[in-house]
């Protein structure tokens, strides 16, 4: 079950809007850089502009890109629980507890909670603990 009329919880980088960013930045670069060609080479027409700037610009902006992409998710997974383990929810939801318990959901009063697979990096296996109730991520722990 995956109800969304709540808050929907932070998922991994996501690979496709990722891709499809690198691909506008690449024909963004590749068209400066055709441009800067024209004015520069004396000789150079529109078309071979482009091909030459593909030439140069793709060997460097994509290994970067694919490093950069792979940095932010890592990173995205070593701050994975900052401020959202059960300890930070407890601590800000006290009523949702009883006796170090988790008792209900502090926005529905759902008594119901399922993990919900969110990423996977280096830093671990991430996981939200999700209200069954309103869609809620209540706090987050990692599998490693
Ligand atoms: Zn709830």
């Amino acid at each position: 079950m995956d109800r969304t009329d709540g808050q929907e919880p932070a998922r991994t980088p996501n690979i496709k809007k990722g891709i499809n960013e690198m691909i506008k930045r690449l024909l963004t670069y590749i068209a400066l850089v055709a441009v800067a060609f024209m004015f520069v080479l004396p000789d150079a027409n529109f078309v071979g502009s482009i091909v030459l700037a593909g030439f140069v610009v793709m060997p460097i902006y994509i290994p970067y890109s694919i490093w950069a992409g792979g940095r932010e998710i890592d990173k995205w997974g070593e701050n994975f629980l900052t401020g959202r383990t059960r300890a930070d929810y407890l601590e800000s939801n006290p009523d949702s507890f009883s006796n170090g318990k988790f008792k209900s959901c502090h926005q529905c009063g759902e008594k119901s909670v399922y993990l919900k697979q969110l990423g996977n990096t280096k830093h671990g296996i991430h996981q939200g603990h999700i209200c069954r109730g309103c869609g809620t991520e209540l706090w987050r722990s990692n599998l490693s």
